[in-house]
């Protein structure tokens, strides 16, 4: 009778609509139906670079600032080139490998797809 997603929290297939929001009848959980669509599966997350371009595992970015590394005196400068970069959940956003530097995390605000 409904193709509304199950309650997230009680898996309650009673949800119904209310305006923008999902509503579970059963543990009255209540959720935004954009949400839910867009938060289907964590590959679903899409991560973009300081300009809107989309990111991918296996990308290549450029940095567009000098960026310090974190418990070293160690400098990322604006314009290094990241191959094959990866995504990872978290505040920093992509994990890569950078030359005479090794293995660090970047935000993706800071980067931009090559
Ligand atoms: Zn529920």
């Amino acid at each position: 009778m409904s193709t509304l997603p199950p309650c997230p929290k009680c898996n309650s297939e009673y949800t119904y609509e209310d305006g923008a929001m999902l509503v579970c009848p059963e543990c009255a959980h209540e959720w935004s139906a954009t949400a839910a669509a867009e938060g289907a599966g964590e590959d679903a997350r899409v991560i973009k670079d300081s300009v809107g371009n989309v990111l991918q595992d296996g990308d290549t970015i450029t940095v567009i600032k000098d960026l310090k590394v974190k418990g070293s005196s160690l400098v990322v400068k604006v314009g290094t080139k990241v191959k094959n970069i990866r995504l990872v959940d978290g505040d920093h956003d992509i994990d890569c490998k950078i030359d005479g530097i090794g293995a660090m995390k970047l935000k993706s605000e800071f980067v931009k797809k090559v």
